[in-house]
C-alpha cells in the first residue's frame, strides 16, 4: 500500500499530474453544478475555483471530491454538495469587508471559501477531532484570517460579535436566539431549519434591528447538537 491513509496529511506528494486533474473535474464542477444551476456572483465563482475541495476530504473519497453530493469527512458528519455551498455564500452577500460567523466547521471547506471573499472568518465546531483537524489543515494552507473554536455554536461568539454574516451548516429545530442577537444591522444570515434530514433554507436579514425572513429552497443538513449529543 502507498501511503497511509490519513486524514489530514495534506501535504503528502500527490501523483504526477494529479493537481491537474483536480483543477479540470473543480472547473467543470463550477460550470455544471454551479453557474448552470443560477449563481452568478463572481466572487463566489472564483473561490469555488481557488479552493481545492479535494483537501478537505478523506483521501479514500479524494476522487469523488468535486461531484454532485455531499460527501462524509469522518464522526458521521459530511462536507456539504457544492452548489449549496456556493448558494449559501451568494445569498450572503459578502465582500473583503465582512467579519463572518459560521457554525458547524467541519472538514474547514465552506470556512476556506468564505476566507477567500471575506476580511475575517470565525468558525466553530463541536466535535473536537473534527475543529482540531481543520484547524491545523487550514493554517497548512496558509489562511490567515480564518479562527477555529471547539465548542457549541448554538450560542455563537459573543466576543466578536456583531458579525456583518453568520451562517450555520448543522440543521437546528429553531433559529438558536444568540445567532440573531450576535447579527449586526444590515446583516444576513443563512440556516437550515427543521426536523432531521428536512428542513427548509432560511435567509434572515436584520432591518432596523427587525429579523425578515425568507425561505430559499429544502435541504438535507446534519443536526445541530448538544454536548450532550441531543439534537437541539
Ligand atoms: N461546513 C462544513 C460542513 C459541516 S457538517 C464543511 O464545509 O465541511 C456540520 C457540522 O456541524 C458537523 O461537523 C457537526 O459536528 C457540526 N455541529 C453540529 N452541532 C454543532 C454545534 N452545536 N456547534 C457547532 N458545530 C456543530
Amino acid at each position: 500500500m502507498i501511503g497511509v491513509m490519513i486524514f489530514g496529511a495534506r501535504c503528502e506528494a500527490e501523483a504526477p499530474g494529479a493537481s491537474e486533474k483536480f483543477a479540470k473535474l473543480c472547473e467543470q464542477m463550477v460550470k455544471t453544478q454551479i453557474e448552470a444551476r443560477g449563481v452568478k456572483s463572481k466572487i463566489v465563482l472564483d473561490a469555488l475555483r481557488k479552493v481545492e475541495r479535494h483537501k478537505f476530504v478523506p483521501q479514500t473519497y479524494q476522487r469523488q471530491a468535486y461531484e454532485d453530493h455531499p460527501l462524509p469527512i469522518g464522526e458521521g458528519q459530511t462536507i456539504s454538495q457544492p452548489y449549496i455551498v456556493a448558494l449559501m455564500t451568494e445569498v450572503l452577500d459578502l465582500d473583503s469587508t465582512k467579519k463572518v460567523l459560521e457554525i458547524g466547521t467541519g472538514s474547514g471547506y465552506q470556512a476556506a471559501v468564505l476566507a477567500e471573499i471575506c476580511h475575517q472568518v470565525y468558525t466553530i465546531e463541536l466535535i473536537e477531532v473534527l475543529g482540531k483537524r481543520a484547524e491545523k489543515l487550514l493554517a497548512d494552507l496558509g489562511y490567515e484570517n480564518i479562527r477555529v473554536r471547539v465548542g457549541d455554536g448554538y450560542k455563537g461568539w459573543k466576543e466578536y460579535s456583531p458579525f456583518d454574516a453568520i451562517i450555520v451548516t448543522c440543521a437546528p429545530s429553531h433559529i438558536p436566539r444568540p445567532l440573531k442577537d450576535q447579527l449586526a444591522e444590515g446583516g444576513k444570515m443563512v440556516i437550515p431549519v427543521g426536523e432531521t434530514f428536512n428542513q427548509k433554507l432560511v435567509l434572515l436579514a436584520k432591518k432596523q434591528g427587525k429579523i425578515v425572513e425568507e425561505n430559499i429552497i429544502p435541504v438535507r443538513f446534519v443536526p445541530m447538537m448538544r454536548h450532550d449529543g441531543k439534537e437541539y
